[in-house]
C-alpha cells in the first residue's frame, strides 16, 4: 500500500489530498504544494501521526493557517490540518472546552452568547484554537494566557495528555509546545460571568478598531513581525520610509506598516524577500532586529 492509500485508510480519502496548494490552506493565499495533506478528525489523528513517525515522512502540522507563510516549491510529506472536523465548542457553566480546530472567533462569540467574559481580545484573531494555544496569541491588552487553564496535547511518543497552562511557558507569541512536537487536540478556558450588553459593546468596539486600522481588505498573515522591546514594529518600518514598499505582489501595507500585504498575485519568495529587506533597513537605521511573528514552512 503507498502512502496515499494508507493515509486514506486512517483518516477517511475524503479527508487526504494530494499535491494541495498551500495557498488554498494560508491566508496569505500563497505557498506551493503538500506532497500529501490530510484533515482528519479527533479519532482518526492518532493513527496519522503515529504513522508518519514509524514510517519517518517530514509532518508539518498547522491550523487555520493564518500565521503562515509557505514556501512556494511547497512541504515534502504530509501537511496535517486542525480544523473544521475538529471544531466542537462545549459549554458548562463558566468552563468553555473547544477542540483544536474550532476556530477562536467561535470561541469567543459562543462565551459572548452565554454572558461570559474574557475572550472578547480573541473575537478578531483569524486563527484555530491550536494555533492560538501554539502562539499565545493575543490583541488588544488580552492574551490565551489569561483565561487558558489546561490543554489536552497528543505527545511526540504518542500519548495523550492533559496540561494545566502553567506548563506550558506561555509569554509573549510562545509556548513550550512546538520544542516538544506536542500537538494541541483540545484548550480549556475558564472565564468569568459578566453582562452580556456589555461584551457585545466591547465586541463591536474591537471590530471597529480592527477594521480601520487594518488591511483586512487584502490577504495577509497578521502582524509579520513580533513587537521589539520599547519599539512597533509598524512604527520603525513607516520611519524607514518603508511605507508602500512593493516587491512583486507583496507591499508593506499603506494602512499599517505592520502587516504585509498580497495585493494580488504575490508570491512567497516576494514576501520573504519583502520581509529580509524590512529587516535589513530597519536594522540598519535603528539599530533593531526584526524578528518574525509569522511562521515559514516548506522550501522557498
Ligand atoms: C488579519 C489577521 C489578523 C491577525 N491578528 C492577530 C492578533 O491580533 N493577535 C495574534 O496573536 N495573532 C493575530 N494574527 C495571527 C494568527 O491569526 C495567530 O497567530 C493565530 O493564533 C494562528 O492560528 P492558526 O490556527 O491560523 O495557526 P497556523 O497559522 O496554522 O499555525 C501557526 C503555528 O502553530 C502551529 N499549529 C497550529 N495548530 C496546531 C496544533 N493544533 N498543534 C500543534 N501546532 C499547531 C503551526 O505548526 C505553526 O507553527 C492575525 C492574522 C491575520 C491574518
Amino acid at each position: 500500500m503507498d502512502i496515499y492509500e494508507r493515509l486514506s485508510s486512517i483518516a477517511g480519502k475524503e479527508n487526504v489530498l494530494r499535491d494541495e496548494p498551500m495557498s488554498r490552506h494560508t491566508t496569505f493565499r500563497t505557498g506551493g504544494p503538500a506532497e500529501y495533506l490530510v484533515s482528519p478528525d479527533m479519532d482518526g489523528l492518532p493513527g496519522v501521526i503515529a504513522f508518519c513517525r514509524e514510517q519517518e515522512i517530514p509532518l508539518t502540522v498547522i491550523g487555520n493557517g493564518s500565521n503562515l507563510l509557505v514556501g512556494d516549491k511547497g512541504i515534502s510529506g504530509v501537511v496535517v490540518e486542525i480544523g473544521r472536523s475538529m471544531g466542537e465548542i462545549c459549554l458548562e457553566g463558566d468552563k468553555i472546552t473547544a477542540q483544536a480546530g474550532a476556530l477562536l472567533s467561535a470561541v469567543s462569540a459562543k462565551a459572548a452568547a452565554e454572558g461570559l467574559t474574557g475572550l472578547e481580545f480573541a473575537s478578531g484573531i483569524p486563527g484555530s484554537v491550536g494555533g492560538a494555544v501554539i502562539m499565545n496569541a493575543g490583541a488588544y491588552g488580552g492574551e490565551m494566557k489569561d483565561t487558558l487553564v489546561a490543554a489536552t496535547v497528543l505527545t511526540k511518543e504518542g500519548e495523550i495528555v492533559r496540561l494545566p497552562a502553567e506548563e506550558l511557558d506561555l509569554s509573549y507569541r510562545h509556548s513550550n509546545l512546538p520544542e516538544k512536537e506536542s500537538i494541541v487536540l483540545e484548550a480549556e478556558f475558564v472565564l468569568t460571568e459578566g453582562d452580556v450588553d456589555q461584551i457585545a459593546a466591547t465586541l463591536a468596539d474591537l471590530k471597529q478598531k480592527r477594521t480601520s486600522k487594518q488591511p483586512l481588505e487584502y490577504p495577509s498573515a497578521g502582524s509579520t513581525f513580533k513587537r521589539p522591546e520599547g519599539h512597533f514594529a509598524g512604527k520603525l518600518i513607516e520611519d524607514a520610509g518603508l511605507k508602500g514598499y512593493t516587491v512583486g505582489g507583496a507591499q508593506v501595507s499603506e494602512k499599517h506598516c505592520g502587516f504585509v500585504s498580497n495585493k494580488g498575485g504575490a508570491t512567497s519568495a516576494d514576501v520573504l524577500e519583502l520581509i529580509r529587506h524590512i529587516q535589513k533597513t530597519v536594522l540598519e537605521q535603528f539599530g533593531v532586529q526584526l524578528e518574525t511573528e509569522v511562521r515559514l514552512l516548506g522550501e522557498f
